[in-house]
Order: structure tokens, then C-alpha cells, then sequence
């Protein structure tokens, strides 16, 4: 495994492999590797000749009053899972050398990063489309992972795919669980014992909610009442937000329908901000019930 710093060796690296017609899968990471990055690298791997994984802390992804000063990280042993998995290249760039003092060209979105975590996280999403595209430009990779954990952004970088013409396939894999439900994440390493406890109060009130749906109840207003017991039970967690949207264009819905509704919640805890989600799809519910 070669672990490349600097984003010109990266590319010529890349460009070489370009003309080789090797298959390059890219899962880009910040780090602080658990078992929901492994997965997507077991993903990329099964179909791609070599595995590129970025490290890196994106600094123009955080707010000001975020945690890029408390990013839990252990690039060791980050390296040693990395070798253990075969991946071919740990792509580990400084800021400095990925950003130009005096950048000024940014990927904006402009629809679906207007709710959901970009209303809280203002400037968020125009930090992690940057930093994609330079990524899909410096590693050239012809599929490129994300995980469903990131439902918002794994949606907004198929959109950026889709309107400035990357030759990229976008795969995505599924969410990966502690054993108790929680979403696995490196910033449950910031959590304190009783706020990681009351951490599964995301999962619980999706399922909750997903149960609801199941047995016939459509309307957003009773289904959003579901959460309050679980919120209330988790006197650490402060709701960020609960939100129905529609699953591709992001907008609210009042009702479960035909159309699949994604449900994604965030919590604020003292130590961290998580996040979850599940798709809620009547139809195929109801399909399965019919069996
Ligand atoms: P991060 O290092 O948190 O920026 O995440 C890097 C990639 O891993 C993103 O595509 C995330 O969606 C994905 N990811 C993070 N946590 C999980 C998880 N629990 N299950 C699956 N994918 C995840």
C-alpha cells in the first residue's frame, strides 16, 4: 500500500492509470476509519482494479462554531486498516496543498442543500461538493463510493455528477450499525457514556415511525408525533431537526405516498451532532405485506 501527500503525485499517479485502462474506485473519508468505511472500501474493491481512499479533513466543510478543531483522528491505525483491506493508495493531503491561499471557485448547489442539514450547516454542502470535485479531478477515478449514513450528500453529489458531466459512477452502500442500533460515525468517539446511550434515540424514533407507516398511518403531522416520547426520554439530545422529504428532490410531503419519503433526523448532543435516516416506501410496504 503507498500512501500519497501531494495532490500532483496524486494525479500523475491517477493519469498513469488512465492510460493503463485500470479501473479506479475512490472512497473519499475524513478518517478516524470504523467499520461503515469498510464497507464502502469492500465495495469499491469488488469492483474496481485499485482502491484509492482520501484521508482528509476537509476545513471548508465545517462552520465556524463546528468541531474541525476536535475531528477525532488516528492516522496509524486508519494505515493499518487500510492495509488490511487492500486498498492500493491512502491518498493523505495537507490542507494547504489541496486549497489555494487565495482560492475563489467553489461548487455551489442550489436546491437540494437548502434544507435537511444545510439549513443548520450553512455553508456545509459548498465545502463537500469542492472538495468531491477536486477529489473526482486528482484521482480520476471511473466509481466512487459514499454511504447512505450521508443521505443528503450522497444526493447532492449524484446531482453534481449529473450537471457538470463527471464521467464517475456514484455508488452508494448502506448504513452500518453499532450492535445497539446507533449509526456508526467517528464523532460518536466525542460523545460522553450517557449522551452515547441516549444516542439511539435517532434510531428509535425512525423505526418507531417506520413501524407507523407499516400499519397504515400516512399523515407526516401524527407520524412526526411518534418521536416525542424517544426525544423526551433523551434529556441530552436537542433536536436539530426531523424531516419528511421527498426521497430524489428533497422536498417536504405531508403524507407517505407512492413516491418513496425520506426520513432523516439530526441531534445535537453536547459532544457531537449526529445524524440518521431511513426511506420510508408505503408501496413497497404494502407489496410485502401482500405476500
Ligand atoms: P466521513 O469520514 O464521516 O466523512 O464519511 C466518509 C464516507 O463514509 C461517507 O460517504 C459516509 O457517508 C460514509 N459513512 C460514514 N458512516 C457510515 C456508516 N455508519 N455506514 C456507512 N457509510 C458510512
Amino acid at each position: 500500500m503507498e500512501v500519497i501527500r501531494d495532490p500532483q503525485q496524486m494525479q500523475k499517479r491517477a493519469m498513469g492509470w488512465r492510460r493503463q485502462g485500470v479501473v479506479v474506485g475512490l472512497v473519499p473519508t475524513m478518517g478516524f476509519l470504523h467499520d461503515g468505511h469498510l464497507s464502502l472500501v469492500r465495495i469499491a474493491k469488488a469492483k474496481s482494479d485499485v482502491v484509492v481512499l482520501s484521508l482528509f479533513v476537509n476545513p471548508t466543510q465545517f462552520g465556524p462554531n463546528e468541531d474541525l478543531d476536535r475531528y477525532p483522528s488516528n492516522i496509524q491505525r486508519d494505515l493499518e486498516l487500510c492495509e488490511q483491506e487492500g486498498v492500493s493508495v491512502v491518498f493523505m493531503p495537507d490542507a494547504d496543498a489541496v486549497y489555494a491561499a487565495d482560492a475563489s471557485v467553489f461548487v455551489q448547489e442550489e436546491q437540494l442543500s437548502q434544507g435537511l442539514c444545510g439549513l443548520s450547516r450553512p455553508i456545509h454542502f459548498r465545502g463537500v461538493l469542492t472538495v468531491v470535485a477536486k477529489l473526482f479531478n486528482l484521482v480520476l477515478p471511473d466509481l466512487s463510493v459514499f454511504g447512505e449514513k450521508d443521505a443528503q450528500q450522497i444526493r447532492l453529489i449524484r446531482r453534481m455528477v449529473r450537471d457538470l458531466n463527471f464521467p464517475i459512477k456514484i455508488i452508494s452502500g448502506p448504513i452500518v450499525r453499532e450492535a445497539d442500533g446507533v449509526a456508526m460515525s467517528s464523532r460518536n468517539s466525542n460523545l460522553d457514556a450517557a449522551s452515547r446511550e441516549q444516542a439511539v434515540v435517532l434510531r428509535k424514533s425512525l423505526l418507531d415511525i417506520q413501524q407507523a407507516v407499516s400499519s397504515g398511518e400516512c399523515s407526516v403531522a401524527a407520524l412526526r408525533k411518534r418521536a416525542d416520547g424517544h426525544l423526551a426520554d433523551t434529556p441530552l439530545g436537542a433536536l436539530d431537526y426531523l424531516e419528511f422529504v421527498d426521497n430524489e428532490t428533497l422536498e417536504s410531503v405531508a403524507e407517505i405516498g407512492e413516491r418513496a419519503v425520506l426520513l432523516a433526523m439530526a441531534v445535537q448532543f453536547p459532544g457531537a451532532r449526529l445524524i440518521d435516516n431511513i426511506v420510508l416506501e408505503r408501496g413497497a410496504q404494502a407489496a410485502l405485506q401482500a405476500k
